[in-house]
């Protein structure tokens, strides 16, 4: 390829084209890369839920000793894979190291104050782009609870998040079901997160291809095999076919993203979080339709249900245990269970169920920033299980920090470098 671009970004999932996104509408002429976004991403068969509601870094007091308690659980929520991999344990050490209550406490206004921008942004670039594709619904979430437990957890959240600032019901089962009268989960109450919405994923992420293409940004499918530098400065990505010039280089390849930076210095400490999600289309698609319309999250089981345009989605399941993308058909159980509660068994059967890879940090917070001992490198990733609802802010402050202008939020939680 002769042409030179500002920015070359790798990885064209929701992160990397709202990095596209933002880095255009700055004028910039941007080129993204990707080896095949809608096979491998986590942005297409994800819950496509925004949520305000996950005020919570992952990395919370407890969390390790649930891991524990269901490493012998074939159907459990949580699975850690025992592994002597260095880089695994370096992560699930520094993990731990952060699940503690100050973390928790230092993680919650990040979390409020970027979860709140992004979805004002998303808002902004739906109106301004027209996304009906993205499907986005200002719904609010049911965090719905069956037992003690659950129901416990769900207080102390809604405690955390009234603290925070957020809005708010504390729901009876009638309460529930009258705010979501085609409810079939057995419950006993929940927390109504108002401003929560949902949009459909992939929608979104073709929305998204479209809108940046409009605006004049060029989009590549290849693999990135190599990483050109002279000194601290990059000069050019290899794919099979092309060479690719960029005055900056922006790394927003999802879990992958630890392997492209490991050519430049750094071993980013991320992890692929594995999630699985059985869709059911609904009876216009050949499926069922449920009459659903608030995406709910069952708290005692963490499966997610998303009603979405054309069908209804059920998610759930995190699974630390490498680039492993294959279906254990127990793990999926569960969640099988849930759809087919709404669906029927008989249309449940019949369907694929996908899988993800959530690009895990180890504090459970986005890495955004320049790449350490780099002058043109950045990185955006990390996102966990937030990557739909923080991919615009993500793309905005990539975008502030190339151009060298005051970030709208703070960015030092977000720093590459942090772990060092
Ligand atoms: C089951 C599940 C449910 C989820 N639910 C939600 C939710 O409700 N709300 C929410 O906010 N988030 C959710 N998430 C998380 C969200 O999906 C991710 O955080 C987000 O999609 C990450 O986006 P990304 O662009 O960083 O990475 P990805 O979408 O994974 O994209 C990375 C891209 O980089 C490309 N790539 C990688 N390496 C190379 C290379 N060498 N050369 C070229 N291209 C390369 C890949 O092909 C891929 O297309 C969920 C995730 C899972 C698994």
């Amino acid at each position: 390829m002769s042409e030179r671009f500002d920015t070359v970004i790798v990885g064209g999932g929701i992160v990397g084209l709202s990095c596209a996104k933002a880095l255009s509408d700055q004028g910039a002429r941007v080129v993204v890369v990707d080896r095949d976004r809608y096979a491998e991403a986590a942005s297409t068969g994800n819950a496509g839920m925004i949520v305000p509601s996950h005020i919570l870094p992952l990395s919370a007091p407890g969390v390790i000793a649930k891991g524990m308690k269901w490493l012998m659980n074939p159907e459990s929520p949580l699975y850690i894979k025992p592994s002597a991999d260095p880089a695994f344990v370096k992560w699930l050490w520094t993990f731990q190291r952060h699940c503690t209550q100050s973390h928790v406490d230092h993680g919650i206004p990040v979390l409020r104050d970027a979860i709140l921008a992004s979805l004002e942004l998303l808002d902004a670039w739906c109106s301004e782009a027209g996304f009906e594709r993205a499907g986005l619904k200002h719904t609010g979430l049911l965090m719905l609870h069956h037992g003690d437990k659950a129901r416990q957890e769900n207080m102390e959240l809604a405690e955390t998040a009234e603290k925070a600032g957020l809005e708010i019901e504390r729901l009876n089962r009638e309460e529930t079901l009258a705010r979501e009268p085609a409810l079939k989960t057995d419950i006993t109450g929940s927390v109504y997160f108002r401003q929560d919405a949902r949009v459909d994923p992939e929608g979104l992420l073709r929305a998204m291809e479209d809108h940046v293409r409009a605006l004049g940004v060029t989009i590549v499918e290849g693999a990135v095999r190599s990483i050109q530098k002279k000194g601290r400065t990059v000069i050019s990505i290899t794919t099979g076919d092309d060479i690719i010039e960029g005055d900056q280089l922006v790394l927003a390849a999802g879990s992958w993203t630890s392997k492209l930076t490991k050519g430049l210095g750094t071993n980013l400490l991320l992890q692929p979080a594995k999630g699985y999600s059985v869709t059911i289309p609904d009876a216009d698609h050949g499926g069922i339709s449920t009459g659903m319309n608030m995406p709910c999250l069952v708290t005692d089981q963490k499966i997610s249900i998303t009603p979405m345009p054309g069908g209804i989605r059920f998610s759930g399941t995190l699974g630390l245990q490498g680039f492993d993308l294959s279906i254990d058909e127990r793990r999926v159980g569960p969640i099988r269970r849930h759809a087919a509660l709404y669906c029927g068994e008989e249309h449940v059967s019949s369907r694929s169920t996908w899988a993800g890879f959530r690009p895990a940090s180890p504090d459970g917070l986005p890495f955004i920033g320049r790449l350490p001992d780099m002058d043109n490198v950045w990185v955006a990733t990390g996102h966990g299980m937030l990557g739909v609802t923080l991919g615009p802010i993500t793309g905005q402050l990539v975008a502030e920090q190339i151009a060298g202008t005051a970030p709208t939020l703070d960015v030092a939680p977000f720093r590459v470098d942090r772990f060092d």
